[in-house]
């Protein structure tokens, strides 16, 4: 009964209309999750799970492992040649998982806990990305990568936690994938959740508390500061599973803009907070979608401009990996031509981070690389879809 009034109270809800920003010029924002977290550990992952039996190459995220030093400078070069009627050239909003599984140690320790090893300490054993991290800092120091906070663990540790001991298929399942180097094939087991959401909650929460998500919430920061040498100041929550205790968490270290996922049409606002909320506009999936097509990405840009409201793209990090198999490829073909496409159309055109959006609704202008550009910023009512947001991040 609850739930059916909550579904009610949703779709009733999302029919009102709603108060956000408007802009008074075309802005394209690119938005991409998952960097930094490994996954099946490349040729001798793959292999691994294989002689488990596991049927891989079912799904593209079967094919998911890590980006390389070239698939990071490859988006970089592409990135550069595209430049906004400033001058300006596109900027990738990367969200990081700033950990990864200390796969060595957990086996060293029978499995009894999750133990986990920050970015700033490197990759878990058996993997080798040489020149990553180093190809990281150049695109952010060339101005075209902007990190982000995704999270600690992409999954949700009590989750984890409870299987890892698990006799059961689950916990076969994870401690092989574990002992191979692999932390989670997620389509193969939802039941690891997200971060801060447990899709089998003990108690009647799925989100964890606020405490506890504070306290994941504040050694993220800690790590991505340490990392990047910059505090994150735009946040994306894994599966895009974020509640009012995640907002509240964020805000208290520092992050100004939270990114929800696609499906809404809602256009930035500010919660209570002060965070800025910021709504994907498309989903930009070659790898993932088979009915992937540029022009519908298109003119769902041109709904958003005509709308006011900045074209955000969501485009993970899955569709520039190389290494099992070349998503990159088609991935950077397939963007070149979107971006060409809207620099075309528009000559007033911006490419804009995160941040820039909030200094824009706060103070009116953004820094363009010569001087500061003003953009008409116009509080009003918009009408939002009666769509639920998509759950994939
Ligand atoms: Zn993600």
């Amino acid at each position: 009964m609850l739930n059916l009034l909550r579904r009610a109270w949703r779709r009733r809800r999302s029919f009102l209309p709603v108060e956000g920003f408007a802009f008074g010029r075309p802005l394209v924002v690119l938005q991409s999750d998952d960097w930094g977290r490994v996954g099946v550990r490349d040729g001798e992952g793959w292999e691994e799970l294989r002689a488990l039996g596991m049927n891989l190459g079912e799904r593209s995220y079967d094919f998911y492992s890590l980006e390389t030093a070239e698939d990071v400078a490859a988006i970089v070069s592409l990135l550069q040649r595209h430049r906004d009627s400033t001058g300006r050239p596109a900027s990738l909003g990367m969200n990081f998982i700033v950990a990864n599984v200390d796969f060595d140690k957990v086996s060293a320790n029978n499995f009894r806990q999750i133990y986990l090893r920050a970015l700033t300490e490197g990759l878990p054993e058996g993997w080798k990305r040489p020149g990553l991290f180093e190809a990281y800092r150049e695109g952010i120091s060339a101005g075209v990568l902007s990190p982000a906070l995704h999270g600690t663990t992409h999954f949700c540790r009590p989750a984890v936690e409870r299987h890892l001991v698990d006799p059961g298929e689950r916990g076969v399942l994870l401690r092989g994938l574990w002992k191979a180097g692999v932390p989670y094939i997620h389509w193969r087991m939802p039941w690891i959740g997200f971060e801060y959401w447990d899709p089998e909650p003990h108690g009647e929460e799925d989100f964890l508390t606020s405490e506890v998500q504070e306290s994941l919430i504040a050694p993220a920061v800690e790590t991505f500061i340490r990392f990047f040498s910059k505090a994150p100041r735009s946040a994306c929550a894994p599966g895009y599973r974020a509640n009012q205790s995640t907002y509240g968490a964020w805000a208290k270290r520092g992050i100004r803009v939270a990114q929800n996922g696609p499906g809404s049409a809602m256009p930035p606002h500010f919660d209570g907070n002060g965070i800025l909320h910021l709504y994907r506009s498309m989903d930009f999936e070659p790898a993932v979608e088979e009915e992937f097509s540029v022009d519908a990405c298109l003119r769902v840009a041109e709904d958003c401009f005509a709308r006011g409201v900045p074209a955000i793209v969501s485009v993970h990090s899955i569709n520039f990996h190389s290494t099992i198999k070349d998503f990159r490829s088609r991935t950077l073909g397939l963007l070149d031509e979107f971006l060409a496409a809207l620099e075309a159309k528009h000559p007033d055109l911006l490419y804009v981070r995160d941040e820039d959006l909030h200094d824009l609704v706060d103070k009116g202008t953004l820094q363009s690389m010569q001087a500061a550009v003003r953009v008409p910023v116009t509080k009003r009512k918009f009408m939002t879809r009666a769509v639920e947001a998509g759950w994939r991040a």
